[in-house]
């Protein structure tokens, strides 16, 4: 028997009744002003310009930051650039210890990280406590484990590094695509000029200070902040070697376009569409609690998100009643509570994209639903959503959404299904849900994406490489894969 939308909210009052939880942020102390982090110090702009970065979940600001301009950002590749001498001369294992005392330093301030992540960029204290910050510690900690065994990384070959990266990160998960960023490069004798988001500059503020805090030989790291102009200065400064970016496709191929022919590296980590395949024969609790997770999980702001619900049409009915009584469950509120599961938006640039590509689902001729939920007075948020009845065509099943969408598709046979999840410019990652061995092993032949998941999604881990197909970019980023964009082999 299908709920309605008020008796799946009537449900879940009788089921949970939660009373705040809020994180205690005595602790952290947010500086009113930042600077640029170069050649191992906190420096003033050139620019002299700064602009506020704010709290999403209420619009409070919470500091200002430096606007890096030309002239910054030379001098951040120059003292890259001087650093990277000695730096790729170290030891490997003594560059190992000032990575491993990095990770260690993340893990010793992880509160206070997890506070600042969830403040400014709203995601939810459980997903920065539990998710980010831990395998930002990881990642460092991987790689410290990686600086002096190179060459048994890339056997019976000569790795170099290859001087001063110029990477450039987005606001989603701004400690971790900082140490996606920086772990390889560093661990692989490189330096580093690196662009936060706009939005989310002060994790890689804090992450300064513990650069400060393991003596790293200043130069090694250099940290500008600013907008996109900022990002582009870096990447296309000629002494960066080269270039990481995680972002949007659309600048994905504007910085390809800007360095074509000048012989930097560049890896390229851009968006998705992912296809959350459940058969028949799924464990539709547990598919439910990965469906959920795939697409709700930060909001929905996840390049790898499962933004598309493909399910077997025998069980389609069954599923959404489940999946839709999950929904109701789901609590949307403060990020800093530790109950909450749904936090802000991350900016309201990005609320205005969901509420536009939602209208033109609406407008297309899906079905929208929303489970009762009351959203806070300030702030930019915007419900858990699900929409049925979406045609292949509609906007909401092509488009990166980057929001807590979900797009329900069904098909009958498994050759469906993979022509469905495979009808998408995208290729960053998919799930499989079924019973069967045999099939996971079928369909992650067939699907044209970077990483396949079974029976579960959205699991990370530092060892393993990460990356995608077609628009969604190139090279990979973890494991020793993560390595070989940051070596040259001789
Ligand atoms: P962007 O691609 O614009 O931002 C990513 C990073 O690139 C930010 O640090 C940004 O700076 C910087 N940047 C912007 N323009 C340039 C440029 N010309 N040269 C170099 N760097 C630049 O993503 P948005 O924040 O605009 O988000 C738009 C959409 O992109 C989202 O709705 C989502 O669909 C997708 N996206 C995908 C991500 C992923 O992981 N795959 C991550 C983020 C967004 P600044 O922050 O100052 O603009």
């Amino acid at each position: 028997m299908a709920l309605t939308k008020k008796q799946s909210a009537e449900l879940a009052r009788q089921e949970f009744e939660y009373a705040p939880a809020p994180e205690s942020i005595d602790h952290v102390k947010i500086q009113p002003r930042y600077g640029l982090f170069i050649g191992g110090r906190m420096v003033e702009p050139h620019s002299k310009k700064r602009f506020p970065t704010i709290n999403p979940a209420n619009e409070k600001k919470l500091a200002e930051v430096a606007e890096a301009d030309e002239v910054d950002v030379d001098r951040a590749v120059k003292a890259a650039g001087k650093a990277f001498d000695s730096w790729a001369r170290l030891a490997p294992s003594r560059r190992a210890r000032y990575i491993f005392r990095i990770s260690r330093l993340i893990q010793e301030r992880s509160r206070e990280l997890a506070v600042v992540e969830t403040m400014d960029g709203g995601k939810p204290i459980k997903e920065s406590r539990d998710v980010d910050i831990p395998l930002s510690a990881a990642h460092f900690f991987y790689y410290a484990g990686w600086a002096d065994k190179l060459e048994w990384a890339f056997p019976n070959r000569k790795p170099r590094p290859l001087g001063v990266a110029g990477q450039v990160i987005p606001w989603n998960f701004p400690l971790l695509m900082l140490a996606w960023k920086i772990a390889p490069a560093l661990a692989a004798g490189n330096a580093v000029v690196l662009k936060p988001a706009e939005t989310t500059p002060l994790s890689a503020m804090l992450f300064a200070e513990i650069c400060m805090q393991a003596e790293l030989p200043p130069g090694v790291v250099n940290i500008v902040t600013g907008a996109g102009k900022t990002g582009s200065l870096v990447v296309t400064h000629p002494d960066v070697k080269k270039v990481a970016f995680t972002g949007s496709t659309e600048v994905g191929k504007l910085i390809q376009r800007a360095i074509a022919g000048t012989g930097k590296k560049l890896t390229l980590e851009l968006g998705g569409k992912a296809a959350n395949i459940v058969f028949e024969d799924a464990p539709l609790d547990q598919a439910v609690e990965g469906i959920v997770n795939g697409i709700y999980f930060n909001q929905g702001h996840v390049c790898c998100a499962g933004s598309r619900l493909l399910v077997q049409e025998s069980i389609a009915e069954p599923l959404l009643d489940k999946l839709k009584r999950r929904l109701s469950t789901l609590r949307l509120g403060d990020p800093l509570d530790k109950n909450t599961d749904i936090g802000a938006i991350n900016s309201k640039a990005q609320l205005e994209k969901i509420q536009g590509l939602v209208e033109s689902g609406i407008e297309e001729g899906a079905e929208l639903y929303q489970p009762e939920c009351v959203l806070p007075e300030r702030g930019f948020w915007f419900p858990p959503t699900l929409f049925t009845n979406v045609s292949q065509s509609y906007r909401i099943a092509r488009e990166e959404i980057f929001g807590p969408v979900l797009s329900v598709l069904t098909f009958r046979t498994p050759n469906e299904a993979v022509e469905k999840a495979n009808n998408t410019p995208y290729g960053l990652s998919a799930g499989v849900w079924t019973d069967k061995g045999s099939r996971i092993l079928w369909m992650a032949e067939r699907m044209r994406a970077g990483v396949v998941w079974a029976n579960t999604f959205n699991r990370f881990d530092p060892t393993s490489p990460f990356g995608g197909y077609k628009e969604s970019g190139y090279g990979r980023e973890g494991g020793v894969h993560g390595l070989l964009p940051y070596v040259e082999l001789t």
